[in-house]
Parts: structure tokens; sequence; C-alpha cells
């Protein structure tokens, strides 16, 4: 399976515009309350990348965040437009080294292809999950470096 580099992305007003600059060191679909909340809808999709890898091409100066507890207790800074209110990241790690990106706002999000469901106990119940294909946990993974190893091997020829 390919992953290429995702390419560009923005908010919905276009105000803030972004590159990402490398391939996700994990892709994965969270069904936790928070990211139904902040997507508002079913679930959020995460790319997880180094803050060095995102660029910002427009709107950098005007982009907004709101700091919060994620589900382990650690701090998350939302990042947000403050013009049309889209959802493009989330930083954490203190100094917000690691960023996840939400697959959403990228411009083409036909060729991004997830490794992992986390979060299934809170997942809404039409969603039938091939656990067959898909690395699967009821909560948050004990350790993401699992999730990083499929990831680098379902990329080996991206
Ligand atoms: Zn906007
Ligand atoms: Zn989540």
């Amino acid at each position: 399976m390919t992953i290429n580099r995702p390419g560009d992305g923005g908010c919905q007003c276009g105000n803030i515009r972004y590159r990402l600059t490398a391939k996700p060191q994990m892709l994965y679909v969270c069904h936790c309350s928070d990211c139904q909340k902040q997507s508002g809808s079913a679930f959020g999709m995460s790319l997880i990348m180094q803050s060095r890898h995102v660029e910002f091409i427009e709107g950098a100066e005007s982009m907004r965040s709101w700091d919060t507890r994620g589900e382990e207790g650690d701090m998350q800074r939302c990042h947000f437009c403050p013009n049309c209110g889209t959802r493009f990241m989330h930083g954490s790690n203190i100094p917000w080294q690691s960023l996840s990106i939400k697959a959403g706002p990228l411009d083409d999000t036909r060729n991004l292809q997830p490794t992992a469901h986390i979060w299934l106990q809170s997942a809404q119940s039409w969603l039938a999950i091939d656990r067959e294909r898909y690395l699967c946990f009821e909560s948050e993974p004990e350790d993401k470096a699992v999730l990083a190893k499929q990831q680098a091997h379902e990329s080996d020829h991206g």
C-alpha cells in the first residue's frame, strides 16, 4: 500500500493554508468522544507528523489555539481558524514537536489509508470495522510505536 506525501491543506474559508512535506509517521482513525465533538462528526482521522514537516503558506499569524487535556491527561494545543472555525491540527508533547494533523482539511484525501482504529469502545454503533485489516484498540493504545511500525511497513514502497 502506497502512502505518498499527503500534500496541501487548509481551513474551510481558505484563510489558513499549509503544506505537509513528509509522509505521516502514523495515520489512524480515532473514535473517542473528543474527536467526535471536535470534528462534529462520527470520528476523527489523525496524521501524526513532526512539526518541522508542516509549513504554513498563508494565514499562520491569524491562527488561534485552545489548550485542553487529552484522554490520557496530556496537554493538547488545538489549532483552528478564527474565521470559519475549522480545527486543523493538534499539538502535544510540549514544546509541540509532534502534531496531529486532521485529515478532513487536506485538499486530497482519496489516498489516505489509515492503519488503525482506536477508542472503539465509543465508536458509533453502525460502524462495521474490518478487524482483520486494521489494528484495533478499545481505548488508547498503550504504546503507539506499534502503529508507527505498521505505518512504516505499509508505506515501504511509497
Ligand atoms: Zn478559515
Ligand atoms: Zn480521539
